[in-house]
This record gives C-alpha cells, sequence and structure tokens, in this order.
C-alpha cells in the first residue's frame, strides 16, 4: 500500500471573511484513533482502550481528519495553513 499523505489540501469557501481559501489539513489527528469496530470505530485519545472491540489506543493508528469531521466529531487543536 502507497504511504498516506501527511497533509491533505483543501479549498474551503467562507464568504465571510476573504472568499475561498486552500488550506492545508493534517491527513490526521492525536485527538482521536481509530479502533477495530465495524462501525463508530473513531475514539477519543481519552479513551485507552475501545469497551467492544477491546483494542488499545497505543496499537492503534490515528483516525483521519476527515472521518473526524464527517463523523460530526470536533477537533480542539485542528491546526489549519493557509496556503
Ligand atoms: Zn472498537
Amino acid at each position: 500500500m502507497d504511504k498516506e499523505p501527511d497533509v491533505l489540501d483543501a479549498v474551503i469557501s467562507n464568504p465571510d471573511t476573504f472568499g475561498a481559501r486552500k488550506l492545508r489539513i493534517p491527513f490526521t489527528t492525536e485527538e482521536y484513533w481509530d479502533c477495530e469496530c465495524e462501525e463508530d470505530y473513531i475514539r477519543s485519545r481519552f479513551d485507552r482502550k475501545c469497551p467492544k472491540c477491546g483494542a488499545r489506543h497505543e496499537d492503534q493508528p490515528d483516525s483521519r481528519v476527515v472521518e473526524v469531521l464527517s463523523a460530526g466529531l470536533t477537533m480542539n487543536n485542528l491546526e489549519c495553513i493557509v496556503i
């Protein structure tokens, strides 16, 4: 498998400020991690272990930012770089 990119380029449109901006968004976030459940596999970094599948945080990868956002979860420290 190809190595995943570290960052994700995205264009967001914010009409209240400067119009469309191109942003560089980190590809993964340390605030969440993926457990091995089929559904609802995004776990908070404060969860050391998934109560359902038993996956442990230290053994599992960081969650992808796009998946965290599309699950409706929030991030405290999402740093976007305007490019
Ligand atoms: Zn799980």
